[in-house]
This record gives structure tokens, sequence and C-alpha cells, in this order.
């Protein structure tokens, strides 16, 4: 990557105290993104992806915290900003949209008002302008007959229609990233590819950056730049599109790329992948994935392994230190 990150995650940590003990959910996650990129953060549920985003946009949900790390926008730390301050940079600089449209969107307000108030509190601009720009986006995200719809409320859109609006009311300051958690698991399959295609192309448009969370491989293959895989809360590889789909470098990005399904197929992502996700009060000491790994050596279940160059991607897994598996090839 040459151009200077947009957005860097150092070392996050986030923890969930508990009557029995701290809870690591998030465990030393690095990554960054570029202006104008779209970086796929993939994994089963429950690998802290969803949390990294709340992380990021500072929406974790009490009693998570975040315990360690810094998260960096254009150079400024923005994960201990107080809670005002960070709530402008959520509206000016960082979109969000996430998986049920109805959590972003006032039921009690028209989309209109809704629109306007967030384009003149970021924008500044007077209502007439601001109602303006509302209806440009409306039309941008294809809502038919904007200047109309525009004064209807929430409730009198389906699924699909609210989740386009959504999409206006997150990019209505021009943001420069858009934080997008699941945004089309809630919608007709029928639908979702449209707008998945339709979030691409808008942020493309715009040169802004997406993180795009989804279990779903196929959305990742259309649209993202890079993907991060996480399991148990870390980072088990991150690279180009291509290569982690092609050419996968740990074994459970492997398992996960075992059959890219199509958007609108519904099988099992995972089924090729025996066992389940660790819950967090029982990850495993050494690599977290070896119970259900198929090349697991004596050393994975001592120590956990690092991220390290294996091909065009890092990986964290033994199989990409000569000095661990001096025999072993990657996957
Ligand atoms: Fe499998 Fe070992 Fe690599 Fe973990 S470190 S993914 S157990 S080979």
């Amino acid at each position: 990557m040459t151009a200077a990150p947009l957005l860097e995650v150092r070392n996050l940590r986030v923890e969930f105290p508990t009557r029995r003990g701290t809870l690591v959910a998030i465990d030393d996650v690095s990554f960054s993104i570029a202006p104008g990129e779209v970086l796929g953060v993939v994994g089963e549920s429950g690998a802290g992806k969803s949390l990294t985003g709340a992380a990021i946009i500072g929406l974790l949900e009490p009693p998570g915290r975040i315990a360690g790390g810094e998260i960096l926008l254009s150079g400024r730390r923005i994960d201990d900003l107080p809670a005002e301050a960070m709530r402008k940079v959520r509206g000016r600089e960082i979109g969000a949209i996430f998986q049920d449209p109805l959590t972003s969107l006032n039921p009690l307000y028209t989309i209109g008002r809704q629109l306007v108030e967030t384009i003149t509190l970021h924008l500044g601009l007077g209502h007439a302008q601001a109602r303006a720009r509302a209806i440009e986006l409306l039309q941008a995200t294809g809502i038919p007959a904007a200047e109309a719809r525009i004064d209807h409320y929430p409730h009198q859109f389906s699924g699909g229609m609210r989740q386009r609006v959504v999409i206006a009311l997150a990019l209505a300051a021009n943001p420069k990233l858009v934080v997008a958690d699941e945004p089309t698991t809630a919608l007709d399959v029928s639908i979702q590819a449209q707008i998945i295609a339709l979030l691409d192309r808008l942020c493309r448009e715009h040169g802004t950056a997406v993180m795009l969370v989804t279990h779903d491989m196929g959305v990742i293959a259309e649209v993202a730049d890079r993907v991060a895989v996480m399991y148990a809360g870390r980072l088990a590889e991150i690279g180009p599109v291509a290569d982690v789909i092609h050419r996968p470098q740990h074994p459970y990005t492997a398992g996960l790329m075992g059959s890219i399904p199509s958007i609108s197929d519904e099988r099992d992502r995972l089924a090729q992948i025996d066992g389940a996700m660790p819950r967090l009060d029982a990850i495993p000491r050494g690599c977290a994935f070896h119970p259900r790994c198929p090349q697991a050596m004596p050393v994975c279940r001592e120590r956990r392994p690092e991220l390290r160059e294996a091909g065009a991607s890092l990986a964290a897994c033994w199989l990409h230190d000569p000095a661990a598996a001096p025999a072993a090839e990657a996957c």
C-alpha cells in the first residue's frame, strides 16, 4: 500500500469485565485502510469482527471497553476522544451502516428531516441547500420519486429501500470512511447484491474508504480490495483479496474459502471446518485454531503464532515459520 493510511488500528485490545474475570474479545489486532480502499473483514460469528467495527466508531456496548492499543483516523487518535467529540467524528468523518436499517433511522421523523439534520449539522449548509443535497443523495441511492419520498417515514419504505436511505445517511456528510457491519444480512436475498453494488459504487465515486464486516465470502469476493480474516479475537490472515481467496495462507482461511458461493447462496459457508469457534472464556492456548486445524503441529498447542509474511499476505500460523515448521508447506 503506497498511500498514507486513512485508518490505522494498532494493537487493539477490547475487554469485557465479568464477575468471573476479564474476557478478552479483541486481542492485539492491527491493520490499516488506505483512502478509498475497501477492506473486507470476515470470520465466524464471535470472531470479533463486529466488535472491531464498533470500537472504531466509538460504539462499544458497555461493559465492553478498549483496554489497549490505538485507533487513528488521518493520523489523529480517535479512541480516546470524549463522547461528544467522537459523535462529531462519527457523523462527519466516519459513516456507519448496520445490519438493521432501523438501528440508524428514527421512526418518528421523516427520512428528509433526518438527512437534512445530518447535512446541516456536519456540512453547515442552509435548509434549502441541505434538502436539495438530501434529494440528490436519495436519487443516487436509487430511491424512486425522491422528491416525494423524502417526506415519508422509515416505516413507509421496504427493508431494501430503508437500507438505501441508511447508505444515503452514512454518506451525507462526505465521510472519509464508512464502517458497514453486515449491511445486507437482514435483507431479502434478491436485493442483497444490489445493495452491496450500490455501496461499492457510491463509495468508489466519492473516494470513501470502506470497512465491510461480513460473514459472506461472496460479498467480499465482489467488492473488497483486501481481506482481513479474524478468528477468536485475533487476525488470522490479511492480504489482497485475490491472494486470500485463491492462495490462502492460513488453514482457517483455506477452510473458509473452501467454497465461495454466490451472494444469493444460503449454504453454510463454514461447512468444511469441523468444530466451532471457541467461547471467549475458553480460548485454547497456543494457536486458538489448533483444535480444528487439520495441519496442527505440537508447537501450535504451546505457542501463539504472530502475523508474519506469507506469500503476498500476512498470516498468523506456524507453518510460515521455517524454524517452527521446517518441512511444512503453505496451505
Ligand atoms: Fe494450524 Fe498450527 Fe497454523 Fe494454527 S499455527 S493454523 S494450528 S498449523
